[in-house]
């Protein structure tokens, strides 16, 4: 037998051939309305993956079930590994449509606040953290402004940041650039282009079709609680399979 290659494995080598995130067979109802339906989906780590489709076919359900702020009714979901959710929640790092900042805290603190109460760091450290995120997505200048002062596309950096401060394995995105200014859609998706090359893995929900084509390696097409379609951006945009996601395409190009 193979015994002595099992035994030669690093003790870490399972879990590094574990996928980010696992959905098997989620089920979620929100009373009796069935919102995401049979849900199986793996990916893989470093894996870019866009969710895109109309609204409320279940897109910041599937996303906030994976990092657990919603909880499921069947199936189950798999976080690098594993299934607590405390540890879930510090493995995920997660920015909205609104930019959740806390807006009687400057940046810094707003980046600081976590990693001090959560992970326990101490301020010095914490804020050399949230300087070198702050450097990452282009506003360390902003640092001592509470978010007021900031504009739209800089507040959403922020959130990012903040996201990082924590060191999560995965990210999270659900619409980040769906509330702005059309001219500061681009800076908030560069900073996301940056962070896709370093090797984060990423989850998108976006409308953002050019994003999709230059950064996800898959492409998924909610539709009604379904995951209808899942494939690599040129199959996808290329030769889509379903009449749904062709109207969809065509809806919002
Ligand atoms: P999407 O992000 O694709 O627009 P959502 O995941 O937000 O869709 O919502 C999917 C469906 O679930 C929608 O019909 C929505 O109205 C419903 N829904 C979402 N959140 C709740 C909730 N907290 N309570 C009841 N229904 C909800
Ligand atoms: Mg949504």
């Amino acid at each position: 037998m193979n015994t002595e290659r099992e035994n030669a494995s690093p003790p870490d080598s399972r879990e590094a051939s574990d996928p980010a995130v696992r959905m098997e067979g989620v089920n979620k109802w929100y009373d009796a309305f069935h919102a995401l339906k049979n849900i199986d989906l793996a990916v893989g780590r470093g894996e870019r993956i866009v969710i895109c489709g109309p609204s409320g076919s279940g897109k910041s359900t599937l996303i906030r079930c994976i990092n657990q702020l919603e909880t499921i009714h069947s199936g189950r979901i798999v976080v690098d590994g594993q299934r607590n959710v405390d540890l879930v929640r510090q493995e995920t790092g997660m920015v909205f449509q609104q930019f959740n900042l806390f807006p009687h805290m400057t940046v810094l603190e707003n980046c600081t606040l976590a990693p001090m109460k959560v992970r326990g760091l101490a301020k010095a450290e914490a804020e050399e953290t949230a300087m070198k995120y702050l450097k990452r997505v282009r506003i360390p200048e902003q640092a001592v402004k509470y978010p007021a002062q900031l504009s739209d596309g800089q507040q959403q950096r922020v959130a990012i940041a903040r996201a990082l401060c924590m060191n999560p394995k995965i990210m999270l995105f659900d619409e980040p650039t769906s509330a702005l200014d059309p001219e500061m859609v681009k800076e908030v998706l560069d900073t996301m282009v940056d962070l896709a090359n370093e090797g984060m893995t990423m989850l998108c929900v976006t409308h953002e079709m050019g994003f999709a084509r230059s950064v996800a390696d898959r492409v998924v097409f909610m539709d009604r609680g379904e995951i209808l379609e899942i494939a690599p951006p040129d199959a996808f945009f290329g030769a889509p399979q379903h009449e749904r996601t062709r109207f969809f395409l065509g809806q919002i190009s």
